[in-house]
């Protein structure tokens, strides 16, 4: 580790999604002067969507980008001072009350005394260039997002785990029929799920299935599947296309210095944000693989704010003790 510029700080906040902020902005009002480093991709994930109509407070919904940056002002207003940059290293103290230190594009050094991950995760896609291409026009990887816009119409759904069932039976409330494509001859879901869209009557299961082409030039119009048994392709009409095949949270930085599940999830404390490392708090969709709502990140930014606070007036409260004893 070079040190050719190092900064100490008490609240280092990595991440710029709705956790990220709202973490700032409990922050930067409780007087923890934090700082945050945005990423790559500064707003996160709704920065890819387009009207987001399920975060309270909106009536008539909001463009995602339009709420990032609204929420960036609301951190800023209070002190936060937001910076462009990704972290590429860090090195988690042990110890209680122990400094982190957190390397920012492989040249500053920041050491922090609490910090607050809440990097986010990325929902996987196929990879094809037409499912890129139409993606914000029709194709999505969140149904309880989008699935709204396609009321009444008819949409098709891919993946076969916990994600793609629940999805698919959210979808199948909402819209005519919904076809889903799994790859293999079974899905991975749990049996519950399983039963959950069995016993949904507008839910086709297609098997051995998988989309070679998404058709439409400016919106989704339908797909091309293949049966990948046979080799047998078929056309359908859908003006939906869900994508439901996981998600990677963006954990690899901090591989090896707090606990994961096998899947990089980040390890938190029952009802709390607190990882494995004293000081170290994790919010949002870096620690929670259930419920991924933009509203549900903000909740934990909140939480996590608060654990870090909890947790310097704690580490203060007992050097001041020291000094008395002493
Ligand atoms: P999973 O990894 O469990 O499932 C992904 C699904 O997508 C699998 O069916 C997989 O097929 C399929 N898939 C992967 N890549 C492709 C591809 N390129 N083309 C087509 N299909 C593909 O992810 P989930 O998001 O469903 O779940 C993640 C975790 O979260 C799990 O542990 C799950 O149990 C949990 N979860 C729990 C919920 C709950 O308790 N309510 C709700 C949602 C998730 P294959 O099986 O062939 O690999």
């Amino acid at each position: 580790m070079s040190d050719k510029k190092t900064e100490r700080i008490k609240c280092l906040i990595i991440g710029s999604g709705p956790a990220g902020y709202t973490a700032a902005i409990y922050a930067a009002r409780a007087d923890m002067n934090p700082i945050m480093y945005t990423g790559m991709e500064p707003g996160g994930q709704l920065t890819t969507t387009t009207e987001v109509d399920n975060f309270p407070g909106y009536p008539d919904g909001i463009d995602g980008p339009e709420m990032m940056v609204q929420l960036q002002k609301q951190a800023e207003r209070f002190g936060t001072d937001v910076r462009i940059g990704m972290i590429t290293e860090v090195d988690f103290s042990d110890e209680i009350g122990g400094i982190h230190k957190v390397c920012v594009d492989n040249k500053t050094w920041i050491e922090a005394e609490s910090v607050i991950i809440s990097t986010g995760a990325t929902a996987k896609y196929l990879g094809l260039p037409s499912e890129q291409r139409l993606r914000g026009g029709g194709v999505s990887a969140c149904a309880v997002c989008d699935g709204f816009f396609y009321k009444n119409q008819d949409v098709a759904i891919v993946g076969g785990g916990d994600t793609a069932a629940e999805e698919a039976t959210y979808l199948a409330n909402i819209c005519t029929n919904v076809t889903m494509l799994v790859r293999r001859d079974e899905m991975r879901a749990s049996k519950a799920m399983q039963k959950r869209v069995q016993k949904a009557k507008n839910i086709d299961m297609l098997y051995n299935t998988e989309i070679d082409e998404v058709l439409g030039e400016q919106v989704v119009e339908g797909i091309r599947m293949f049966n990948n048994k046979t080799d047998e392709k078929e056309n359908i009409e859908v003006t939906g296309l869900f994508i439901a095949i996981g998600h990677k949270p963006n954990t690899d930085v901090f591989e090896g210095q707090v606990e994961m599940d096998e899947t990089g999830y980040i390890f938190t404390d029952a009802k709390s944000t607190k990882t494995n490392k004293p000081g170290v708090f994790a919010s949002g969709d870096v620690q929670d693989k259930t419920y991924r709502q933009a509203v549900t990140a903000a909740g934990t930014g909140c939480m996590a704010s608060l654990d870090a606070e909890r947790y310097l007036a704690e580490v203060e409260s007992e050097e001041e003790e020291e000094k008395v004893s002493v």
